[in-house]
């Protein structure tokens, strides 16, 4: 008998019929003889509105109260998916994080899964039941419920499969797989049959939001295979694997963007050791990361120094680096949020020179200014002007030959 771990995303579950669907789903995969767990999420739409309310009753609401406010969503998909399997005449059990025993950190809003105990979920297994676990979500040291960060019940899922050794763990969404792009924005994107766990973490951890960062990080830790499928048809999706050595074949696999950043540039910066722990260090202390950092050579003893960080913490960004700025003299702090981060993955850069050109000509041939740039061994990132990002992401897919199946070259 194998144990399934099954993820089912906001659209999945996003109206009672859909939760039905799902519910005669995981019932036919009980039947074919499977021990089912299934992690479900907020129906769509319900955690933005949930944010939406604190922010309506509270200018900076509590971090605490904010995360059992957005557990809430999670609990409300669990009832009713256990109610409608119920109503077909077989048993599920409704269990939230807490009942599991999903331990995290206090970090609410971003808590990362510490440990997780199975002895509950395993005896509801035995008794035959289908075990719904509310996703995102977990409890602290102090008993508090904490949640993952969006997009965590992939987490759920992918840490829940770790830990009791699934067989698969199957994530099961609105398309059907994971593309070489966003199919949202690129119509010719193509469904990919396996990619592997270190492309998969580049492209989510570079914007790709169709699976989340964490989970990919511990299926890569605990080699846990991932199945990325729809929920809408039968079809098989994509297989997150480990790598292969013919997967180098193919120079790039993918393009990932993100418009979730946002630029700041400190103007003017006395260039002498200490300045930048100075101008980082309440950045840092205050948790927000740092992507990208350009520093210009310096003329006259002051330079430039130019960052990236995620759009949510600009503002504080702006504040907490203005208050140094002024500390250390430098000229003026400029923010552009009109930002966007495009990037091509893949395996195969290691193996192949002359990548990062070919993005860059590409890039140019539209007309698009790049403002900043970084690589590593299987991913080259630009910024570039938020307004350009659907077309740098269709000139890229074609440049590298994307839009063609790779299994039609000989
Ligand atoms: P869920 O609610 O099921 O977790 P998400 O909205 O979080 O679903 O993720 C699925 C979405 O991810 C897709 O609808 C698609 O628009 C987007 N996406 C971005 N990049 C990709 C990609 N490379 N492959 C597939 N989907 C992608
Ligand atoms: N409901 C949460 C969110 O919208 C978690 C998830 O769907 O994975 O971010
Ligand atoms: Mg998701």
């Amino acid at each position: 008998m194998a144990l399934i771990v099954q993820k089912y995303g906001g659209t999945s579950v996003g109206d009672l019929e859909k939760i039905r669907a799902v519910a005669r789903r995981v019932i036919r995969t009980q039947d074919q003889g499977n021990q089912m767990v299934v992690v479900l999420s907020a129906m769509a739409g319900r955690t933005d509105g949930l944010i939406q309310m604190a922010h309506e009753i509270a200018r900076e609401p509590d971090a605490r109260e904010l995360d059992v406010l957005m557990s809430t969503g999670e609990q409300v998909s669990v009832a009713l998916f256990s109610m409608a399997v119920g109503d077909m005449g077989r048993r599920a059990r409704s269990l939230l994080g807490f009942q599991v025993g999903i331990h995290t950190n206090d970090l609410y809003g971003k808590a990362k899964i510490q440990d997780i105990e199975t002895d509950r979920i395993r005896r509801e297994l035995e008794k035959g039941r289908i075990v719904a676990v509310a996703g995102f979500q977990g409890l602290d040291r102090k008993g508090d419920i904490t949640t993952l960060g969006r997009g965590g019940s992939d987490t759920t899922a992918v840490a829940l499969a770790a830990a009791l050794d699934a067989d698969v763990c199957e994530i099961f969404t609105d398309v059907e797989g994971v593309y070489t792009t966003d199919p949202d924005i690129c119509p010719k994107a193509r469904k990919m049959d396996r990619i592997s766990y270190e492309e998969m973490l580049e492209m989510a951890s570079l914007g790709a939001k169709i699976l989340e960062i964490r989970s990919v990080e511990f299926a890569m830790k605990f080699n846990v295979p991932i199945h990325v499928r729809s929920t809408f048809t039968e079809e098989k999706g994509t297989m997150v694997v480990p790598e292969t050595n013919d997967m180098e074949r193919v120079v790039v696999s993918g393009v990932a963007y993100s418009k979730n950043e946002a630029r700041v540039t400190v103007k003017k910066v006395p260039d002498r050791p200490g300045i930048a722990a100075r101008i980082f260090e309440p950045v840092f202390e205050s948790g927000i990361v740092v992507d990208m950092i350009v520093q210009n050579t310096s003329e006259k003893g002051l330079t430039d120094l130019t960052f990236t960080v995620p759009k949510p913490d600009f503002l504080k960004t702006m504040k907490l680096v203005s208050e140094v700025a002024e500390q250390i003299s430098a000229e003026s702090v400029l923010g552009d949020e009109d930002i966007a981060k495009v990037s091509i993955i893949g395996v195969g850069m290691r193996t192949h020179a002359g990548v990062a050109r070919r993005m860059f000509q590409a890039l140019a041939s539209e007309n698009i200014n790049i403002m900043m740039i970084s690589t590593s061994e299987i991913k080259v990132s630009c910024v570039i002007e938020e307004k350009y990002t659907e077309l740098a992401v269709r000139v890229l897919h074609e440049t590298f030959g994307l839009d063609k199946d790779p299994r039609d070259e000989t």
